[in-house]
């Protein structure tokens, strides 16, 4: 997955943010390292009655502003150096769009595709065995990630709740609705970033109207396909991938369709009238919008410079790499970066907690309209910072949350 330092990367946009913002080097230094961190093994009983062993983080990056808050991900090139970069990435990222809450992110290095449902289950049930003290409402929040989901927040807060002898369902969000999860969760990432590509098209005049192309199919890649019809008013889906293959369109897919034949056959392959593409293809097609929504360092040095598409919205985390990000700037490509475009899943689970903290529950229009609210505000505050600072959008977004958790920690008295 990763041919290259992840916190090396999110390091480095510190100093540089730091820099804009002069920041003294007390402040710089607490900012470019983990508050605290958890390590540790799973023992878990696999359906042969045989025990196997993972490794486990927890990665409370900054929590001067509140909680930490971040997913779990489940991936066998998980690695503590992954899990600090997007602990890192989720502290600007709540600060972009202005939630009172700090960073975080988990991870188990595990194939989870190799694994039983049951497997799954006793796996994440140990995860929250090892570091129940130390997550809670009020210290830190989990969410879903990569190959984690809705059932697995449910087994985690199960697990939780049996330790804790009590009702604490705000501990994990993106839950079922059922046991104190939120309408509107389900989309909310792609609903984030659709709305930011909606601001996009409105303050500089490009015509989502055009060809996007969406690279990752899971929960944000699938949402994002819809949703892009739906709230930029049309759009042609050319092309999309997931880990075994990507797919072509001339013509244009039919995004329900779509979903339902990866829903249905677990891969968007194979999807009848489609033609065959290499990955890297799907990346440098002539589009007015890609949306890279798999994992990090999609975007690289090797195809920045054939990148054609006119708005970049990157829904995964880190897609792009800082030499990368260069050459997008200078081809003036339009980077909607992560922590903006990517903010609408944490903005609702931050919602999810409020309803949880009160027992009192939104309907779907209400969390639409407040997840609109924050996105479109961040967006235009981010899009203010290019223009006073004379930067590039991915540096903007960092300045902006970057000033905010700086000033938090002068606040509290750390630096
Ligand atoms: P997911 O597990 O539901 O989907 C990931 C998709 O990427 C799958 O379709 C998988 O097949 C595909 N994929 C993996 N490797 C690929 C490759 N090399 N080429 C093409 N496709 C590949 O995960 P998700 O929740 O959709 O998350 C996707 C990205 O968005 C991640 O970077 C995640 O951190 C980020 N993100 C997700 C949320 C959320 O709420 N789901 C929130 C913020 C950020």
């Amino acid at each position: 997955m990763e041919s290259y330092n992840s916190f090396k990367t999110a390091q480095r946009q510190i100093i540089e943010a730091a820099k804009i913002l002069n920041l003294d080097e007390a402040t710089t230094q607490l900012l470019s390292e983990p508050q605290k961190e958890f390590n540790f093994s799973l023992h878990v009983k696999m359906d042969n009655g045989k025990v196997k062993i993972f490794k486990g983080y927890r990665i409370q990056y900054n929590i001067a502003r509140g909680p930490a808050k971040g997913g779990i991900r489940y991936h066998p090139a998980e690695t503590v150096d992954t899990i600090r970069a997007l602990a890192c990435w989720m502290t600007w990222k709540t600060a972009v769009v202005d939630l009172p809450l700090g960073g975080g992110k988990g991870g188990v290095c595990c194939d989870p595709k190799s694994m039983s449902l049951r497997e799954l289950e006793n796996l994440s049930r140990e995860y929250i065995r090892t570091i129940a003290p130390f997550i809670g409402v009020d210290k830190d929040i989990p969410a879903p990630d990569v190959y984690t989901n809705p059932q697995t927040m449910a087994w985690m807060m199960d697990e939780y709740e049996t330790i804790m002898n009590n009702h604490q369902p705000g501990v994990f969000t993106d839950k079922p609705t059922q046991v104190g999860g939120t309408e509107g969760r389900r989309d909310a990432t792609a609903r984030g970033g659709v709305i930011t590509v909606r601001e996009a098209c409105k303050l500089l005049g490009f015509d989502p109207t055009k060809k996007f192309a969406i690279q990752g199919f899971g929960n944000a890649g699938q949402r994002a396909a819809l949703l892009h019809h739906e709230l930029l008013g049309g759009g042609k889906l050319i092309a999309v991938s997931d880990s075994r293959g990507a797919i072509y369109s001339p013509d244009g897919f039919n995004s329900k369709e779509l979903v339902m034949h990866k829903l249905k056959t677990g891969s968007i392959t194979g999807f009848p009238g489609s033609k065959k593409i290499p990955h890297e293809q799907l990346l440098e097609l002539d589009v007015e919008v890609l949306y890279p929504a798999a994992l990090e360092n999609a975007i690289s040095i090797n195809n920045a410079k054939n990148i054609k598409a006119k708005i970049v919205c990157e829904l995964a985390n880190g897609p792009t790499t800082p030499e990368a990000d260069l050459i997008l700037n200078k081809k003036g490509i339009h980077v909607i970066p992560d922590i903006l475009a990517s903010a609408g899943g944490v903005t609702v689970s931050y919602f999810e907690m409020v309803q949880d903290k009160y027992s009192f529950f939104w309907d779907e229009k209400t969390v639409h309209q407040r997840l609109d609210q924050k996105l479109t505000n961040a967006y235009h505050r981010v899009h203010e910072a290019v223009m006073e600072k004379k930067i590039h959008p991915r540096l903007a977004a960092m300045v902006v949350g970057i000033a905010r958790v700086a000033e938090a920690c002068k606040l509290r008295g750390w630096v």
